[in-house]
C-alpha cells in the first residue's frame, strides 16, 4: 500500500502534543495505523516535544482527547449491530484498522449501514466529545458525491476503495484535510464501493438547491 496524502505537520504535532479533539484524533490515529511514515513522524514529535515541554510553562492546550481515545481502545466491544445492508468481502485484514474498529465494534461488514440517499450510506461513530461530527460514509463504486464546499474543517480518510476530486486521487490510508476555500466533487472510483472515515466540525454546504434542501433529512 502506497499513501500519498498525509495529514499536515500542524495536525500531526497537535495530535502528537494531545492538542486535539476526540473526533480530530481518532481520524489522525487511524491514519497513523495504515502509515508507518507518520507513525515515525509522530514519534519524533513526541520526543521533542518531551523536552520543550519541560522547558516551557505548560500551555492551556489541555484536552484528555488522547487518553479518551486510548480508554475507548481498552472498552468492551459494542454487540455486533442488526445485518448489513450489502455484502462487505472480507480480505486478509480488516477494512477498519485500530482504534476506529474499537469504536465502532466491528468491522466494515458487521455494522448496520443507514440509508444516505444518492446511492450512499452512513454509519455515525459516537462521541464522548461532541465538538466534531464523525461518520463513515460508503459511496456506491463511480458514483459522485454532491459538491460540497465547508464551513469548517474536514478530515477524510479512505479505508476501502478510492476517490478522486480536483485535487487528486485518494486510495487507502490517503488523507484529504478540507476547508472553507475548498469547493469540491468527490467521486469514487469504479470496481468497488469507497468506505471512507470523515469528521467535520461544522454541517457542509451543498451547491446544488436539491442536495441543500435534503441535508437537514439526512443529517449531513
Ligand atoms: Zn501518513
Amino acid at each position: 500500500m502506497k499513501i500519498h496524502h498525509h495529514p499536515s505537520d500542524e495536525l500531526l504535532l497537535d495530535y502528537a502534543s494531545g492538542a486535539l479533539g476526540e473526533g480530530w484524533s481518532l481520524a489522525i490515529a487511524t491514519h497513523l495505523a495504515l502509515c508507518p511514515a507518520c507513525r515515525r513522524a509522530v514519534a519524533g514529535m513526541e520526543t521533542l516535544g518531551g523536552g520543550f515541554l519541560t522547558s516551557v510553562a505548560p500551555a492551556p492546550i489541555g484536552d484528555d482527547a488522547l487518553d479518551i481515545v486510548m480508554a475507548r481502545l481498552d472498552a468492551e466491544p459494542q454487540e455486533p449491530a442488526a445485518a448489513p445492508v450489502a455484502e462487505i468481502p472480507r480480505g486478509a485484514e480488516p477494512v477498519l484498522p485500530q482504534p476506529l474498529r474499537g469504536y465502532l465494534g466491528g468491522d466494515a461488514g458487521d455494522l448496520e449501514w443507514r440509508r444516505l440517499g444518492l446511492g450512499a450510506f452512513q454509519v455515525p461513530v459516537a462521541m464522548e466529545d461532541r465538538r466534531t461530527s464523525v461518520r463513515l460514509l460508503r459511496i456506491p463504486a463511480g458514483r459522485p458525491v454532491p459538491e460540497h464546499s465547508h464551513r469548517g474543517l474536514e478530515l477524510t480518510l479512505v479505508l476501502r476503495g478510492a476517490f478522486s476530486d480536483a485535487t487528486g486521487e485518494y486510495k487507502r490510508g490517503d488523507f484529504q484535510e478540507a476547508d472553507d476555500s475548498l469547493e469540491h466533487r468527490p467521486h469514487a472510483a469504479p470496481g468497488e464501493d469507497c468506505i471512507c472515515l470523515a469528521v467535520t466540525d461544522a454541517p457542509l454546504r451543498f451547491s446544488s438547491v436539491t442536495a441543500r434542501i435534503v441535508q437537514p433529512l439526512l443529517g449531513i
